[in-house]
């Protein structure tokens, strides 16, 4: 392959501390070695992102003395990776690191003083988890004896939107990164750039979502017309269902940009779901591998699915934490205007619509939402839809969708699904179907969604132990 470029992704489990930078970076530099040039992204060290988010509601609180702990503890843990990289204590990267530490102090002793904390101040503050895990790949690039420089996810070019937590790249962006990291590229300079970040035209700093770090990679990705695009995590790619609910859960060789979106969205936390958007044109393939076993092929993420006879469904997978809202009103929603009125209520609240049903009598409306969203969702029904509506919400719901390009106009798939929580005495209360037939979802209550996973999983054989 002539100058084949790579997108290498690191999560927070491959950058948790100076062992496992070490190792990272080791990955990165056996392919340039290869003579493939590569873009490097990284994440913030494995629970950095969570106490961030506590520790600037801490000060929000006004609990300043639990928020300096934190950020105390964090300071510790990034020098203490960096002398174990091999900095000096009067290095650049030590200098680097302590000075984001002071201003991630002085960001959040603000939000203490004003005791406000807004969506732009969050991600001022949570983004830094990643940018100071940005110099700990470079130190550990060069002591492999390569050439690297470290960027905030700004200084690489992506700009975005300003929806303060959930940030979306605005089009400008792709030629943005390409002006910012060709050259370095040619100059034999690996990139390494701080992942989950972006900042906006006027230069605030925006986060792309939780898991945003795999989104960063294939925007660059895209940016680049990468060759691949690879993720390293700490499993074998993507699994038939998440590891920690199914002890036999098996990686997935080959899955569709559609696929893995569906699974992603359905909660699937190995990979966020916008990250192969930027994909999709270009054909560009992502791979995800297990960091611990490099020569393993994991996960091939690509445009045309590979279905095999016999396995309709590729994976299960479930979101927790969903409410379900009705809506109901015998004689008034069936008149279309009140329908639109109800969407149009929960698009201005910008709602994620986990699953939408509606009776055939057309006098009741389910909607699952995450229980985050849940208030905000029928505070704007109360305020948006006719009166004579009645709103109710049940909580402690999730659902459980199955995914597999091998369903469409296959019949008898979601009576297996049916007759698989029947038999697990699961209770569904609520069911759909995408109309690309991806997916059949089904809303269960909380309780009972790990064994409904599990038994969902042994119905279509998708474990390691049985075949077909
Ligand atoms: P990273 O920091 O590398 O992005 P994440 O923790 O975000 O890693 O995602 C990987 C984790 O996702 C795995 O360790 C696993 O526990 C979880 N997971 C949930 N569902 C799946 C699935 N279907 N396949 C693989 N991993 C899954
Ligand atoms: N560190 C961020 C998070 O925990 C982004 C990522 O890991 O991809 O959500
Ligand atoms: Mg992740």
């Amino acid at each position: 392959m002539n100058e084949s470029l790579l997108v290498m992704k690191y999560g927070g489990t491959n950058m948790q501390d100076a062992r496992a930078v070490r190792h990272s970076a080791s990955l990165a530099a056996r392919s340039i070695r290869e003579g493939v040039k590569v873009v490097v992204v990284v994440s913030a060290m494995a629970g950095v992102t969570n106490q961030l988010l506590k520790l600037a509601d801490a000060a929000q609180s006004g609990d300043i003395a639990s928020a300096n702990d934190e950020i105390a503890a964090m300071r510790t843990r990034h020098f203490t990776a960096a002398q174990e990289l091999g900095a000096a204590p009067d290095s650049d990267t030590v200098r680097e690191i302590r000075e984001m530490h002071e201003t991630l102090r002085q960001a959040v002793y603000g939000v203490y003083l004003l005791r406000e904390l807004t969506p732009r101040s969050r991600d001022l503050i949570v983004a830094f988890g990643e940018r100071l895990s940005a110099p700990l790949m470079k130190l550990a690039l060069e002591q492999d004896g390569l050439r690297a420089h470290h960027l905030s996810g700004g200084e690489a070019g992506i700009v975005t939107d300003t929806h303060f937590g959930n940030a979306r790249p605005l089009t400008g962006t792709y030629e943005r990164i390409k002006d910012r990291l060709s050259g370095l590229l040619s100059a034999g300079v690996t990139p390494v750039v701080a992942g989950f970040m972006g900042e906006t035209e006027k230069g605030a700093i925006t986060t792309l979502g939780r898991g945003g770090t795999d989104f960063s990679a294939t925007i660059i990705g895209k940016a680049l017309s990468a060759t691949e695009v690879w993720g390293w995590k700490d499993v074998d790619g993507v699994m038939s269902a998440d590891p920690r609910v199914v002890a036999d859960a098996r990686n997935v060789d080959v899955l569709s940009y559609g696929e893995v979106m569906e699974l992603a969205y359905f909660g699937a936390k190995v990979l966020h779901p916008l990250a192969v958007t930027p994909l999709q044109d270009s054909g560009i393939p992502l791979r995800l591998k297990n960091s611990a076993d490099p020569d393993f092929a994991g996960t091939l993420v690509q445009a045309q699915p590979r279905d095999e006879a016999g396995h309709p469904v590729k994976a299960v997978t479930a979101i927790r934490n969903v409410s379900i809202i009705n809506v109901s009103g015998a004689g008034v929603l069936g008149i279309p205007e009140v329908i639109a009125s109800v969407f149009d209520a929960i698009a201005r609240e910008n709602v994620t619509l986990l699953m939408v049903s509606q009776s055939s009598s057309m006098s009741n409306v389910s909607l699952a939402v995450q229980t985050t969203d849940a208030e905000r969702t029928l505070n704007a029904l109360r305020a948006g839809v006719s009166l004579e509506l009645k709103v109710e919400q049940q909580d402690h719901v999730a659902v459980l969708a199955i995914v597999g390009s091998g369903m469409r106009g296959q019949k008898g798939v979601s009576a297996r699904l049916f007759t698989a929580l029947a038999a697990a005495d699961v209770n569904i209360l609520m069911i759909s179907q995408g109309s690309s037939e991806l997916n059949v979802s089904v809303a269960v209550e909380a309780e009972h969604v790990d064994e409904a996973t599990r038994a969902v999983h042994a119905a279509f054989n998708l474990g390691r132990s049985v075949t077909a």
